[in-house]
């Protein structure tokens, strides 16, 4: 049976923008920025046309550079590519100047969809060596535990992400959401905002099938994102059992299964590659049937596991921050 490849899938927002169901991850490692351009043009050659970015990854000026040369070349027009960035919790209480610095450093002038990157709100420590725009991306303090501002309200920064996307005159977002929101923080801006979230973006993969918050997001027309379907650095996930019995089932990559299994969801996903030939490779679809999906919750629900779980995500519901805070 014929089935369209990742790349041609796309679905609406619950404003009516419609987004790529493959989107192309970049928080690549700091001695990699490099070659993120590199990947985004390899990725827009392969049918990509959904990229992922944040304020704190760094990549940003790279991307756009990338965009830059692909819009000059005639490859791709700005609104051939839904582009996505998201406001750092030392930002917390300045969405406006954040959205103007990723802009600046993207060379656009609007983001598909903005995001709030993390449910909570870091201090801002000066760093004039490593940091972004000259703060700490994860302050710590002596004893190596994060910095908080005790001022902090992370509802206040989905307010002022809300402000902008109804301001008529200002056009810099076309749709905002969250990231890393557990269902009782989603309620809360349910229950207390003006505008719905279009989309969670959430670690989800076997390990993490996320069932809960699936049911809650899909309730609420509220898209999930996949971040780390692989599983990360060196796509552990590649290797469960199961993936490589389905990719011999349907004669496919592990990689396409891992894909799909979230597309078939109806859920976006955002693997990330710095390497052409996989981006090339990547992007097949398979229209896994609900046995198969059902099989692969399953990986999860008996034996789950997070990958993303830094020691500053702590204080959000659902997170233990058994990890150091890497960089
Ligand atoms: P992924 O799960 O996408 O895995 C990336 C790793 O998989 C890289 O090491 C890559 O190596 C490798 N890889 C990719 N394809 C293949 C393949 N076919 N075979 C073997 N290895 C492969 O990791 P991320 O954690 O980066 O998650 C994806 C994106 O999600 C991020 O880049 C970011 O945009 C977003 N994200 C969002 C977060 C949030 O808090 N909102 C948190 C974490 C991620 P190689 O480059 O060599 O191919």
């Amino acid at each position: 049976m014929l089935h369209p490849e990742s790349t041609e899938i796309s679905f609406k927002l619950n404003n009516g923008v419609s987004v790529p169901a493959l989107g192309l991850g970049t928080a690549s490692p700091a001695d990699r920025f490099v070659d993120t351009k590199e990947a985004v043009k390899a990725a827009i050659k392969a049918g990509y046309r959904h990229i992922d970015t944040a304020w704190c990854y760094g990549t940003e000026p790279y991307i756009g550079e990338a965009l830059r040369e692909l819009f000059q070349e005639g490859e791709i027009k700005r609104s051939d590519v839904f582009i996505t960035t998201k406001v750092w919790p030392v930002y917390w209480d300045k969405v406006s100047q954040s959205l103007d610095e990723s802009l600046e450093r993207l060379g656009i002038d609007y983001v598909d969809m903005f995001l709030h990157h993390w449910p909570l709100c870091y201090a801002k420590v000066e760093d004039l060596v490593s940091g972004i725009s000259d703060l700490s991306r994860n302050p710590v303090d002596a004893l190596g535990k994060p910095i908080y501002d005790p001022k902090g309200d992370w509802l206040q920064t989905y307010k002022d992400m809300e402000k902008i996307y109804l301001d008529p005159s200002d056009h810099r977002v076309r749709s905002i959401g969250v990231s890393n929101y557990p269902i009782e923080y989603l309620q809360i801006v349910l229950d207390q905002c003006t505008v719905k979230p279009v989309v969670n973006q959430v670690e989800m993969h076997p390990r993490l099938p996320q069932l809960e918050m699936n049911k809650f997001c899909h309730d609420n027309d509220i898209l999930l994102t996949a971040y780390s379907p692989l599983g990360s650095n060196g796509a552990p996930n590649l290797k469960i059992p199961l993936v490589q019995e389905l990719s011999k089932k349907y004669n496919v990559s592990a990689n396409d299964i891992l894909i799909s299994y979230h597309i078939r969801k109806g859920n976006i996903v955002i693997p990330r590659s710095l390497n052409p030939q996989r981006l090339a490779n990547n992007v097949g679809f398979v229209c896994l049937n609900e046995g198969d999906l059902q099989a692969l919750d399953n990986v999860g629900k008996i034996n789950p596991y997070r990958y993303i779980d830094e020691d500053f995500a702590a204080i959000v519901p659902g997170f233990t921050g058994r990890d150091k805070v890497v960089g």
